[in-house]
């Protein structure tokens, strides 16, 4: 009688999927059957922790509905039939309509659909872009989520991804705005309670009492898209009370008298009725975020997801430049990390062709006859 010992190996990986904690995983792999995925406990960011959409990965590794092969179809679309052929063979037939296609109507009739999921924030973002940018193909910009908050993000303070989150564990008044990050952005939370621990104030400005919300020492319910009348009643405080860092707003700002033109069109009463918050607590927040440096914001990507959204970023990335926040360390804003990296290199912008056909990919109809 033979008896097997079976032997577990740590493979070391990380998230594939497309939120940008990009969480260190280790793969325990028991004779060459993954086992369990957990995290790993000494990557310094991610510290072990796994959001509850990764805690079974293994089973969604084995999961019998998961698409393992090319499939192709044979039935009338919508009707769910589909044929195993080989990738030879799936190679071959895209070759061939592809070419088809290109002499017939020229590259620009082929569009590229791709974004994130389960490909991890590099590959969903720009998987295939090298490929299609020198095919010559139509570009289909990446409009699904996130692309105005990052458009009014880059429009008020340029390309950068912010305050390190790290550097949250420095701040002395901290509001998340617009995000159950305890759910969501779980590896930012510990660096927010090591500055509760050291003293600072947190705040959680959302329609609903959240998991964060609950956590924070004050919690601002607000009515769902009037973030950005917030934003400019707070601003209004800090300018009629002379809480601006002037010396910051003249050396490295743009535009200071616009905006306070602007803000005095919002007083606190006024913001009130549009944001359901009380007067006294705006002006108490402004007061509280000017004075109490180095101040944060966290922006959530939630506040785009109304009309006017954009320019509710934008209001609320005015607030750190005009308290001075961005001087200190832990100081200034952070709104999605994955903008650090370089996506011209990544997708090859270069290689794109002058006057390449460019449309906006959640406005674009499918309408396929194959
Ligand atoms: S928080 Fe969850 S989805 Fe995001 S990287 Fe970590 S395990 Fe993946």
């Amino acid at each position: 009688m033979s008896t097997h010992v079976s032997e577990t190996r740590i493979v070391k990986g990380a998230c594939p999927q497309d939120c940008p904690d990009t969480c260190a995983f280790l793969y325990h792999v028991e004779d060459g059957r993954l086992v369990e995925v957990t995290g790993d406990p000494d990557h310094p960011m991610t510290r072990g922790g796994l959001c509850v959409k990764l805690k079974d990965y293994a089973e969604h590794h084995y999961n019998p509905d998961r698409l393992l092969y090319a499939m192709k179809r044979v039935g009338p679309k919508g009707s769910g039939q589909f044929q195993r052929i080989s990738y030879n063979e799936a190679l071959a037939e895209i070759k061939k309509r592809w070419t088809d296609i290109i002499a017939k109507y020229g590259a620009q009739a082929i569009m590229p659909h791709v974004y994130l999921g389960n490909q991890g924030t590099l590959n969903g973002l720009t998987s295939g872009d090298a490929f299609f940018n020198r095919l010559g193909a139509s570009i289909a910009e990446k409009t699904y989520c996130e692309s105005g908050s990052s458009t009014a993000w880059i429009m008020t303070v340029g390309a950068t991804g912010g305050l390190d989150v790290e550097s949250l564990a420095y701040a002395k008044y901290i509001i998340v705005w617009a995000m159950n990050m305890i759910n969501t952005n779980l590896h930012a939370w510990p660096f927010i309670l090591e500055a509760k621990k050291n003293g600072a104030k947190i705040v959680v400005i959302d329609p609903l009492r959240t998991r964060t919300a609950k956590q924070a020492d004050w919690h601002i319910p607000i009515k769902p898209g009037t973030d950005a009348a917030l934003a400019l009643g707070m601003m209004n405080v800090i300018i009629a009370e002379d809480l601006v860092d002037h010396d910051y707003v003249k050396k490295y700002t743009l535009g200071y008298e616009e905006l306070k033109a602007r803000a005095a069109q919002y007083p606190p009463e006024k913001v009130a009725a549009i944001t359901g918050v009380p007067a006294s607590d705006i002006r108490k927040l402004a007061r509280e975020y000017a004075t109490s440096q180095p101040s944060a914001i966290r922006e959530g990507v939630a506040l785009e997801r109304s009309r006017g959204g954009g320019d509710a970023i934008r209001a609320i990335t005015c607030l750190p430049a005009l308290v001075g926040a961005w001087r200190h360390v832990g100081g200034g804003a952070v709104e999605i990390r994955s903008c650090r990296c370089s996506f011209t290199t990544l997708t090859r912008c270069p290689r794109l062709r002058p006057r390449t056909r460019s449309c906006r990919a959640s406005s674009v109809r499918i309408c396929s006859r194959w």
